[in-house]
């Protein structure tokens, strides 16, 4: 689905991705890990374009993402490209980032009716679904703001499953929730990961990314350092960098 090579990015004089090769393939799921500043949020977003990346390539089934113009006008260079990335490869943030105006439905259903000018009523219908999938079908009328935040994330996620999206890009959906609160998501990812869902995910979480991720990747300022299946990376860490950051995170 998602295929990424050489990738370089930079801000400025600080290289954030220095050659990063990564393939998510459908149905599987690729957990990110690493320090942080990394460089793991930045791959993530160069995906969907929502930054530029100076050299390399992205692939999404094939396509090349392509830009036009330099430096500050550099911009994408097909609008109905990104739509179709963003559609397609669908973000779950760590802060959530519900619409606070629109109860929880029309927050699920915003983008597929309004980006997508689906039908209304299919919409409703599978938003519906969806919210009870996710274990908050009671909630479809509350404001995010009557939601807790394990809660708002499963909003969250059913809003981007609701894209009917190829892929999804979750970018730490746990780190900003209480313990038992991440239960709640774990358990949605897991369940995402057992109807093979391709998920690129990224997570402080290593459990997570050993139970759910196919492959893991270590990225280290910007590279790849290390990568393999869970048993390779968390039971038989080969570099120094990865078992001193695997230590520090137990
Ligand atoms: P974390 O685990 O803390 O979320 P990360 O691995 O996701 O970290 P990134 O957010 O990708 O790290 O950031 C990588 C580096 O890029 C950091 O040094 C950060 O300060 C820098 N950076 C990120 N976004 C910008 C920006 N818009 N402008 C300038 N520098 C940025
Ligand atoms: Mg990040």
């Amino acid at each position: 689905v998602i295929q990424i090579r050489n990738l370089h990015k930079s801000y400025g004089q600080l290289e954030v991705l220095r050659g990063v090769d990564l393939t998510a393939s459908r149905g599987h799921v690729v957990s990110l890990i690493g320090s942080s500043g990394s460089g793991k949020s930045t791959l993530l977003r160069c995906c969907n374009m929502l930054e530029e990346s100076q050299a390399g390539d992205i692939l999404f089934e094939g396509e090349h993402v392509r830009w036009r113009g330099e430096g500050p006008s550099r911009v994408p260079a097909d609008r109905a490209q990104v739509t179709r990335l963003r559609t397609n490869l669908s973000m779950v943030f760590q802060q959530f980032n519900l619409w606070s105006h629109m109860t929880v439905l029309q927050n699920v259903m915003e983008a597929p009716v309004h980006v997508l000018k689906r039908d209304p009523a299919q919409v409703e219908a599978r938003a519906r679904e969806l919210l009870d999938k996710v274990g908050i079908g009671d909630k479809a009328e509350a404001w995010p703001s009557q939601l807790s935040g394990g809660q708002q994330q499963r909003a969250a996620i059913a809003r981007a499953l609701c894209m009917e999206p190829k892929a999804l890009l979750l970018d730490e959906p746990t780190s900003a929730l209480d313990p038992e609160l991440q239960q709640e998501v774990v358990r949605v990812i897991k369940d995402l990961a057992a109807e093979h869902r391709t998920m690129l995910l990224v997570t402080h979480d290593m459990r997570l990314a050993a139970d759910v991720g196919d492959h893991v990747i270590f990225l280290h300022q910007g590279k790849i350092e290390e990568e393999g299946t869970p048993a390779e990376i968390f039971g038989a860490p080969r570099s120094e960098r990865l078992r001193r950051f695997l230590s520090a995170t137990r």
